[in-house]
């Protein structure tokens, strides 16, 4: 051995030690934030001031009302492992404050200098002096209202390696500021301020749901009424989900927060549940904006994995997964339901004034019709919010739900398809406008679009979406069939818990025409496939395992994708026949949207079309 790699072993001072701990949980002023409004909040407050100045490395100074410190509790806690939140190891197991590892103040009055005053017993108060260098905590008597005020200031002066990698303060107080935004969201009932160089930028008063404070601490400006809280339910969690409706969205997934026992935590698998839930009513790749407020039973989570808790593991994901995935989609389905049924309504009764050119769906050009959409999403919301409701035996989404939706029609609207089956029978001439038909053919434009008169007012039916939803109703009515695989294909879990999941799955999934077997841990062998199935082994992993889908969300999933590949395509020249019969049925679908939340027909009215041309 070269001698120079050789060095005894010895213990490092206490100073030293105690930086390098702190480097680990205090890395820029924002860390500070987060930890100083989590003692407020521990400390059960009510109203918390933020003020931050030079982006929080000169100066952070936090006011709480919360229950304050005795002069003993301030001798004690800035020494490393001291806190009043768990007393030993098993505590640990039943966590139910944001801070437990007492070594937050420890770790800021190592690299900053830090003073608390703190009452128990108002006005007299202690005012706590520590010093980065180590020396001794000073008390001294004061005087204060109540709660506490903790000081910080020179963040880092005494570890210039770590203050080297601070950005300029503008982007430091952006980070302090988004750090107060994520602890104001899900503590709604706590009125909290913070301001910039003496100046409040965000003044966030005590809220009365989850809903109102996200709005305003995010700054929000769509009205509220396109805002929905929905409830989750599980054997060990509960929860709560903000959920834009699909008028309002983003394009990228910066609006999905997601929260554990009020800890943002960056679960990707989270995102993706809300993201599958929203497939197909956020077409082009746009996001829905989400808050995720979970509340998991403190025995299922581990918080203690990352130094500043932005990571947690959940025993119960899977079932999360499922259930906020159920939920996201039966809202968004039923939403588009009851908007298309009360457009129906809306038809129907002629004394009421025509809309803009309407449409069957609910991804309207927004500026136009947000009011009519506020209107229409909030007489579905009594509906939806019902059908949201996650319980374990949740509904498909490609399942209507019993309860009658607000605004509901009745299915003799319809009689009149019945009547037409035999009056236009296939390979016949077309009477493109009998008499008895309801409506007028008018024909194809553009290889994309059916027009039709009907009730006054012209119709233009999609092709695609149309045909696409005939077929997904014919093969739901024929699912269970199954086709057997040459060669089974071959899938892998990420171990036991998605193993379990997968056997609970099992007699649902053979139900729908899936044949597997678990041959080891991890590894499964799929040997039959529902006969609509068109996809590869990376599919099914991705159906099966990876998606963590319902199984009735996967048969939704594969029935929309088979209606989507057989369904004639935006392009195709129709035959008269075919056109008529597809305009025809566009009219008597039960859900006049395709499996990917499209509208199937948008209406323009006579008096709409007699206004454009300005013929009044
Ligand atoms: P932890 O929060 O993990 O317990 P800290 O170092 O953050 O560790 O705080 C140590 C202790 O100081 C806390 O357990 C709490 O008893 C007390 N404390 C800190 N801040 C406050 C506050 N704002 N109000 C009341 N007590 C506080
Ligand atoms: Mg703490």
């Amino acid at each position: 051995m070269p001698e120079r790699l050789y060095a005894p072993v010895k213990k490092l001072s206490e100073q030293c030690a105690k930086k390098i701990a702190a480097g680990e949980v205090i890395d820029r002023p924002a860390a500070v934030i987060r930890e100083l409004i989590d003692n407020a909040l521990d400390a059960g407050a009510t109203k918390i001031q933020v003020e931050i100045d030079g982006g929080g490395i000169d100066r952070i100074r936090i006011v709480d009302n919360g229950c304050g410190m005795s002069k003993e509790d301030l001798e004690l806690c800035t020494f490393p492992h001291t806190t009043s939140k768990i007393s030993d190891a098993q505590d640990l197991l039943d966590l139910r404050t944001l801070g437990f590892r007492g070594e937050a103040l420890s770790s800021v009055s190592a690299v900053s200098h830090l003073s608390i005053t703190s009452t128990r017993n108002p006005p007299e108060a202690w005012k706590l002096r520590n010093s980065m260098l180590g020396a001794t905590p000073q008390l001294e008597a004061g005087r204060l209202n109540g709660g506490t005020i903790v000081e910080v200031s020179s963040l880092f002066e005494n570890f210039p390696a770590r203050k080297k990698f601070l950005k300029r303060p503008s982007a430091e107080s952006t980070m302090c500021k988004n750090t107060f935004i994520e602890k104001a969201l899900p503590h709604f009932k706590t009125a909290m301020n913070f301001s910039i160089q003496g100046k409040t930028v965000l003044q966030l008063p005590k809220h009365d749901s989850y809903k109102a404070r996200c709005l305003a601490a995010r700054g929000i400006k769509e009205p509220e009424t396109l805002f929905y809280e929905l409830q989750l339910l599980g054997d060990s969690f509960s929860g709560t989900l903000v959920l834009g409706s699909p008028a309002v969205s983003r394009k990228d997934s910066k609006n999905i927060f997601i929260f554990v026992n009020n800890r943002r935590i960056q679960e990707y698998s989270l995102v993706q549940a809300i993201r599958y839930g929203a497939e197909g009513a956020f077409p082009n790749g746009a996001f829905p904006i989400a808050f995720l407020f979970l509340t998991v039973d403190p025995a299922c989570v581990d918080f203690n994995i990352h130094p500043a808790k932005r990571e947690a593991r959940i025993q119960v994901l899977s079932a999360i997964h499922h259930a906020v995935s159920s939920t996201v989609s039966n809202f968004y389905t039923e939403m588009a339901r009851v908007s298309v049924h009360s457009q129906k309504e809306d038809n129907a009764d002629t004394a009421e004034a025509p809309s803009f050119f309407d449409t069957a769906s609910r991804n309207v050009s927004q500026s136009q019709t947000h009011k009519q959409n506020a209107q229409r999403f909030s007489d579905s919301l009594r509906f939806a919010e019902k059908s949201a409701f996650y319980r374990k035996d949740v509904q498909a989404p490609s399942e209507p739900l019993s309860a009658q939706p607000v605004g509901a029609y009745s299915s003799e609207q319809h009689t009149y398809s019945e009547s037409r089956e035999e009056a236009i029978p296939y390979g016949v001439d077309v009477p493109i406008d009998s008499p008895s038909a309801s409506f007028k053919f008018l024909g194809q434009v553009m290889a994309t679009f059916l027009l039709v008169e009907k009730d006054d007012s012209l119709y233009v039916i999609d092709q695609h979406a149309t045909h696409e939803r005939v077929l997904f109703d014919e093969m739901q009515a024929e699912k269970g069939a199954s086709q057997e695989l040459l060669v089974p294909y071959r899938i892998t879990t990420d171990g036991d818990e998605d193993d379990k999941a997968l056997h609970a799955q099992a007699k649902d999934l053979r139900a729908l025409g899936f044949e597997l077997e678990q041959i080891a841990p991890g590894r499964w062998h799929v040997s039959a496939v529902p006969i609509y199935w068109t996809g590869s082994e990376q599919d099914l992993q991705h159906d099966l395992v990876d998606s963590k889908k319902h199984p009735k969300g996967i048969l939704y999933h594969i029935l929309a994708r088979a209606s989507c590949r057989a369904a004639c395509k935006a392009g195709d020249i129709l035959d008269s026949v075919m056109a008529y019969r597809l305009a025809e049925k566009a009219f008597t679908l039960p859900e006049a949207f395709c499996p990917h939340g499209r509208p199937v027909w948008t209406r323009l009215s006579r008096d709409e079309l007699f206004e454009r041309v300005k013929r009044t």
